[in-house]
């Protein structure tokens, strides 16, 4: 029996994609090799390679100026890679607290350069976001998460300010329309919204690079990457490949447009039922819910495990909340469908009916 699949990463990828990579597996292409034996340095991989910047970018609706590498180490690597590539040991970076995603990307820069926190949701357990944001005119750049994976809230627009913005997009990324030319550098971990684990997104704008004098070495040096046309060393070819047939999944299904109508479905679904149940609450500020992790509780921990076990029972996996906060998380990924929104939502009246 097919799961309904409301893990948070790594999580749900479309049929199509997961049929095709098991193919290729056996016979990539028809090149009588695996995918997985092939050399990261023959035409086969540099085709996979080049399609899928060519989606990230038309995708983003970017130009030449910015470079998209696949890079090892996940999200978390990039948490230490953007300060080390960016940020002076005397100068000061304007960071977002918004979540622990985002804490970990302050605690790490710190290790390289200064931190100012250009606004903090702390005070209320990082269940709405503060965008009122105070950054020093002199910041190097502005990093935040546009989706607090972990706590259920996302940014529903970019951050006003001249310095550069940095984003770890790793939740939502091609999930909606968005001015990707706003942004100097966005990165993201594939497992959530394109891929399988193993690989990370990032894309660069070039005229960020080259500003600082510490020396990197170069296999954390975002230039070294670029100047060896995004294979320094060898990448995760299964993964990048993965990636890429998610998305060129993304482009012929109706592109973000599209991702961002079913999202809204989803998200709409669920949330008019959690706010029609007085059993399930959700725990964000309204205006800030995430459009792909609801994070939501019951009244005792009695009733969320029952519940659970319910959830167990119906074949729907992923829906207790991260270990930090408890309660109940459901992901609505890209390629989740809105009949797995529907039988969860179906699963909660049941469930308020028979504890009415
Ligand atoms: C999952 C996640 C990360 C961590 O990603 P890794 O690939 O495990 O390092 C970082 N940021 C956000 C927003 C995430 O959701």
């Amino acid at each position: 029996m097919k799961m309904h699949n409301f893990n948070s990463g790594p999580s749900i990828l479309p049929q199509e994609v997961l049929a095709e990579a098991a193919n290729a597996i056996h016979n990539f292409n028809n090149t009588g090799l695996s995918i997985l034996e092939i050399g990261h340095r023959t035409s086969y991989f540099e085709a996979v390679l080049h399609e899928a910047q060519q989606h990230v970018k038309s995708l983003m609706g970017l130009g030449n100026d910015y470079e998209v590498l696949y890079l090892h180490g996940g999200a978390t690597t990039q948490f230490m890679q953007v300060p080390m590539n960016l940020l002076d040991a005397n100068a000061t970076a304007a960071y977002c607290d918004n979540g622990i995603w985002g804490n970990k990307a302050i605690k790490e820069a710190k290790l390289f350069g200064n931190v100012a926190v250009a606004a903090s949701s702390a005070d209320k357990n990082h269940t709405y976001i503060n965008k009122q944001l105070n950054i020093p005119a002199n910041s190097a750049y502005l990093h935040y998460t546009t989706n607090n994976t972990v706590e259920g809230t996302q940014w529903h627009h970019i951050p006003d300010t001249e310095v550069p913005v940095i984003a770890d997009m790793s939740s939502d990324i091609f999930c909606r329309p968005m001015d990707f030319n706003r942004f100097s550098l966005i990165y993201a971990g594939a497992q959530k919204n394109m891929g399988a684990a193993g690989v990370t997104l990032t894309v660069i704008k070039k005229d960020i690079l080259g500003k600082i004098s510490r020396a990197i070495p170069p296999i954390m040096d975002y230039r070294k990457h670029i100047e060896a046309d995004a294979l320094l060393n060898t990448p995760p070819v299964f993964a990048v490949y993965v990636s890429m047939l998610t998305l060129r999944w993304i482009v012929n299904n109706g592109g973000l447009v599209a991702m961002e109508q079913k999202a809204k479905e989803r998200a709409d679904l669920l949330y008019n039922a959690l706010d029609a149940q007085p059993l399930f609450t959700p725990t964000v500020a309204r205006e800030d819910r995430s459009l792909m992790n609801a994070v939501f509780v019951l009244p005792t921990p009695e009733l969320e495990k029952e519940f659970l076990d319910l959830c167990k029972q119906q074949g729907m996996v992923g829906v207790k909340g991260h270990r930090s906060v408890g309660g109940l998380r459901v992901s609505m990924y890209n390629a989740l469908p809105l009949s797995s929104v529907q039988a969860f939502c179906d699963l909660m009246t049941d469930f308020s009916n028979k504890h009415a």
